[in-house]
C-alpha cells in the first residue's frame, strides 16, 4: 500500500486517486497537507495570480415545489397560501437590476412548478435573450427540467433543446447534493435518482451546454459517500468533459424540517482539498462562500480554488435555511487582493473579461 505522503504528491500532479485512496486521503490526510496538495494542483493547473469571478444574480422566479426536501426550507407545497410565482415583468425587472449592476449572468432557479409549462420559460428566456443579450442565461436546474419533461410528456432533450433555442446557455449542476441512493431517499426522497441526474446533464452537454456539478454536503451522508458522489461526476466527466466547475457547499441547517448541525469551517476546508485531487478532470473549483461566509471563502483560494463564484445579488433558497452572508462586488475583490491573488470577471464559458473595469478601481 502507498504511503499517504506518496498519494498525496501523486495526486498533487494531477495523478489520478482510486475510489479506496480517495478515502484515506479524506480520512487520514493531515489537512494543511492537503491544502497544500490541492493548491500546487491548482496553481500548476492555473499559473499566476488570477481569481476570478462572475457578476451575477439568481432570480428564485417560484416557491412552489412538488419535491419537498427535507433539508430545503424555502419551498411551498402546491396551493399552499405562501406560494408564490413571479410574472415575467417581475423577473425583468430583476435582471435589469442587475444588469445594470452589470451582471453578465443570470441564474433563474426555482422549485419544481407543475403549473408552469415549457412555453412559461420558453416566453421569458426570449425576452431575457432578446433585452439583456449581453447576460447569459444559466439557468433551471435537473430538477425542473425533469419537472418540465414530466408535466409536458416530453423527453428531456426536447426540453432542453427548445430551453437552449430560446436562449439559455448552460445548465446549473443544483440539485445534485450527494449523488447516492441512500442518501437520496433520506433527504429528497421525490427527487430523481443519481442516474437520473447524470443522465440529465449528460444531455446538456451533448447538445453543447457547458454545466457545472454541486455537492451538498453535511446531512446525513458518510465520508465514503462524498467520494461515491465525486466519482460519479469523474466518470460523466471522462466520457464527455462537459463540467466546467464544481461547487461544494455545505448544508444549512437551521430552518428546515431535516434540522441537523452545520459542518465546521475545517471541514469545509477538506472537503474542497480532497475534491481538487479527486477531481482530476475538473477544471475549475468554486469556494462557495454563500454558506461559510467570506472569510472562509478567502482561506478557500489555498485549498484549491481558483475562482470564487458569483456576487449572487438576490438570493433566497439558501437564506430561507439559515445563512446571513451576502457579497459586493467590492467585497468579493477585496477578499480576493487580501488573498495576494488578482480579481478577473469571467464569463459563463470562463472567458476572462479584462474590458470590464474592476470595482475597486473606482
Ligand atoms: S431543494 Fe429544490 S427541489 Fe427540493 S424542495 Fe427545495 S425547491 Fe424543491
Amino acid at each position: 500500500m502507498s504511503s499517504l505522503a506518496n498519494l498525496i504528491d501523486k495526486a498533487a500532479t494531477g495523478g489520478r486517486l482510486s475510489f479506496d485512496e480517495g478515502v484515506r486521503l479524506y480520512r487520514e490526510g493531515d489537512l494543511h497537507e492537503l491544502g497544500r496538495a490541492a493548491h500546487a494542483r491548482r496553481m500548476q493547473l492555473f499559473p499566476g495570480d488570477v481569481v476570478t469571478y462572475v457578476i451575477d444574480t439568481t432570480i428564485n422566479y417560484t416557491n412552489v415545489c412538488n419535491v419537498h426536501c427535507t433539508f430545503c426550507a424555502f419551498f411551498r407545497p402546491e396551493k399552499h397560501k405562501e406560494g408564490h410565482t413571479m410574472t415575467h415583468d417581475m423577473v425583468l425587472e430583476r435582471v435589469k437590476f442587475a444588469a445594470d449592476q452589470g451582471a453578465s449572468q443570470i441564474m433563474i432557479q426555482g422549485g419544481v412548478n407543475p403549473e408552469i409549462g415549457l412555453e412559461w420559460f420558453e416566453r421569458l428566456f426570449r425576452r431575457v435573450a432578446a433585452e439583456y443579450p449581453d447576460v447569459d442565461i444559466h439557468s433551471l436546474s435537473v430538477s425542473e427540467v425533469v419537472g418540465l419533461s414530466t408535466v409536458e410528456g416530453l423527453p428531456v432533450r426536447e426540453v432542453l433543446g427548445r430551453l437552449q433555442a430560446a436562449g439559455m446557455k448552460s445548465l446549473p449542476g443544483a440539485g445534485a447534493e450527494i449523488l447516492v441512493e441512500r442518501v437520496r431517499k433520506r433527504i429528497s426522497a421525490r427527487k430523481i435518482k443519481p442516474d437520473a441526474w447524470l443522465g440529465v446533464m449528460r444531455e446538456a452537454q451533448l447538445l453543447g451546454m457547458p454545466t457545472t456539478a454541486t455537492m451538498m454536503f453535511g446531512s446525513i451522508e458518510t465520508e465514503e459517500e462524498r467520494i461515491e458522489h465525486m466519482n460519479v461526476l469523474r466518470e460523466l466527466q471522462d466520457e464527455t468533459g462537459g463540467f466546467t466547475a464544481f461547487i461544494p457547499w455545505y448544508y444549512v441547517p437551521f430552518k428546515t424540517p431535516l434540522r441537523g448541525k452545520e459542518a465546521m469551517g475545517l471541514e469545509y476546508l477538506r472537503v474542497l482539498a480532497i475534491s481538487r485531487l479527486y477531481l482530476d478532470n475538473f477544471p475549475h473549483l468554486q469556494a462557495s462562500w454563500l454558506t461559510p461566509g467570506m472569510k472562509l471563502g478567502q482561506l478557500a483560494l489555498f485549498y484549491g480554488c481558483d475562482d470564487m463564484g458569483g456576487t449572487i445579488i438576490e438570493e433566497q433558497v439558501v437564506h430561507d435555511a439559515g445563512s446571513t452572508n451576502e457579497a459586493t462586488r467590492r467585497d468579493l475583490e477585496k477578499t480576493i487582493i487580501g488573498a495576494g491573488f488578482r480579481p478577473v470577471i469571467r464569463d459563463t464559458y470562463w472567458n476572462l473579461r479584462h474590458d470590464v473595469a474592476l470595482a475597486t478601481a473606482s
